[in-house]
């Protein structure tokens, strides 16, 4: 990649507005449908598919080259994206900026689970206040996360259901057979980070340079799945499916309740495509890149955070047991709370065997500790909040029985105090500003696009 290239990509990014909330989904269908009407001439609009609840997954596909596929709300709690992809869809309307001087026929997909969307959107107008964002928030179960849906058959583990927006990305990739496919994924707290496909090396550069051109750290804390070393700072390889069962069982851990289906990088692989994703905080912390020595050992580290999942699974998995045999209202809502509350409850036993590993028996960094710990508090607002508000659904519905309302009593005042904690803890956070999210997640694309590009016209040359 030039260093124009990489001027013309901070000067982009330098000159997005300031943004103070998320779009929900009516709000970005008009602004992208707006922008294809005005630009019919550039820009196909194709519905690919609909969701489970009958809503439109529409593709906006402009320019002319290999295809590069953007897709936004992949996780519907991680609304960056839906910024970045209308900000991206904007240049390319108006053949503007460096995403117009990449050779590409881009695909956007700005949001393609609008139904786990929308039950995120309580907290999308103001996302500054973590405990706000717990109380709203929503993340699917597994099997109905649009890039763990795709799939499976391997060592053992079999899926062959996607759900309806798994297949429409999975119909997607098979027609375009594209040479990039970007996830607009983000995370919650701590620095930047990414996956990327090893051949995207020519980028890894602009990774670190757009961030700190921005101010936003690195996350140099503990990688979201152990086992599987970074290619260079902050970036670590694309997560397939196949990779994490086998690194699982060679760990000796059973990789049933990790791993259920296939993910888009596993598709992307078998189609020669690289994937990308960009990872974000919405907050800071001082502890999380600081890499000094913590004073206690990475495998007590470890094992706090063991017993603190514990304590927290045990809490849901109670109110579960209570409540579960007198729920009445079937929804994704439900399957995932349940789902979660049952996952926490053996959540402990990784860690717990990590502790174990000579590889722990080290001294932890100040960041380590601070992820570890941060981990257990991401978890107690998440899924405690999502199994309140599943319960908190059968009241309002006047379908809870008893047995629900006491089920809801009994977390009750575990929730408070898991947000009474989070709300001390946020003295200590800096909120970053939206459009720096969005810059690096915008920023960060091109540069991986232009990468995939320049290997795929190098590869048919
Ligand atoms: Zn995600």
């Amino acid at each position: 990649m030039t260093d124009a290239l990489l001027e013309q990509i901070l000067a982009r990014i330098d000159a997005l507005e300031p943004l103070h909330a998320f779009p929900g989904v009516d709000e970005i269908r008009g602004t992208a449908d707006r922008l294809a009407a005005g630009h019919a001439d550039r820009i196909t609009r194709t519905v690919i598919g609909t969701s489970r609840l009958g809503e439109e997954i529409v593709d906006y596909a402009v320019g002319e080259g290999p295809a590069i596929l953007v897709i936004g709300g992949v996780h519907p709690n991680e609304p960056i994206g839906f910024h970045t992809a209308l900000e991206l869809l904007r240049d390319l309307a108006e053949g503007r900026g460096p995403a117009a001087r990449i050779d590409a026929r881009w695909h956007v997909v700005p949001c393609i689970d609008p139904d786990g969307t929308r039950l995120n959107e309580g907290w999308f107008t103001a996302p500054g206040d973590r405990v706000s964002y717990g109380r709203d928030f929503y993340r699917p179960a597994p099997l109905e996360q649009v890039e763990w849906s795709f799939p499976l058959d391997h060592r053992g583990i079999v899926w062959d259901s996607p759900i309806p927006e798994t297949a429409a990305l999975m119909s997607l990739m098979d027609a375009t057979r594209p040479a990039l496919v970007v996830g607009l994924h983000n995370a919650e707290l701590g620095g930047v980070y990414y996956y990327a496909s090893p051949d995207l090396a020519e980028a890894f550069p602009a990774l670190h340079a757009i961030p700190a051109h921005l101010g936003l750290p690195l996350d140099l804390g503990e990688p979201e799945f152990a086992g599987i070393d970074p290619l260079a700072d902050a970036v670590f390889p694309a997560l397939t499916a196949r990779d994490m069962i086998d690194v699982l069982l060679s760990e000796g851990i059973d990789p049933a309740p990790h791993v259920t289906a296939a993910g888009t990088a596993d598709h992307a692989r078998d189609l020669g495509a690289s994937a990308f994703v960009a990872e974000l905080p919405y907050w800071s912390h001082p502890a999380a890149d600081d890499t000094t020595p913590a004073g206690i050992s990475y495998a007590d580290a470890l094992r706090r955070k063991a017993d603190a999942l514990d304590e927290v699974g045990a809490v849901l998995l109670a109110a579960v047991e209570t409540a579960e045999p007198h729920l009445v209202i079937d929804s994704q809502l439900r399957r995932a709370a349940v789902q979660f509350a049952r996952f926490l409850a053996g959540a402990g036993d990784e860690p717990r065997h990590r502790a174990g590993l000579p590889a722990s028996q080290r001294e932890a960094t100040v960041a380590e500790v601070f992820s570890n710990e941060d981990h257990v508090r991401m978890f107690q607002l998440r899924f405690g909040s999502m199994l309140a508000r599943t319960l908190r659904a059968e009241i309002a519905a006047g379908t809870a029985r008893p047995a629900v309302r006491a089920a809801l009593a009994e977390l009750e005042p575990h929730l408070d105090a898991w947000y009474a904690a989070a709300h001390a803890e946020q003295r200590d956070l800096r909120v970053i500003p939206i459009e720096r999210l969005v810059g690096v997640q915008l920023g960060t694309m091109l540069a991986a696009a232009h990468s995939a590009v320049a290997r795929r016209r190098e590869s048919v040359a």
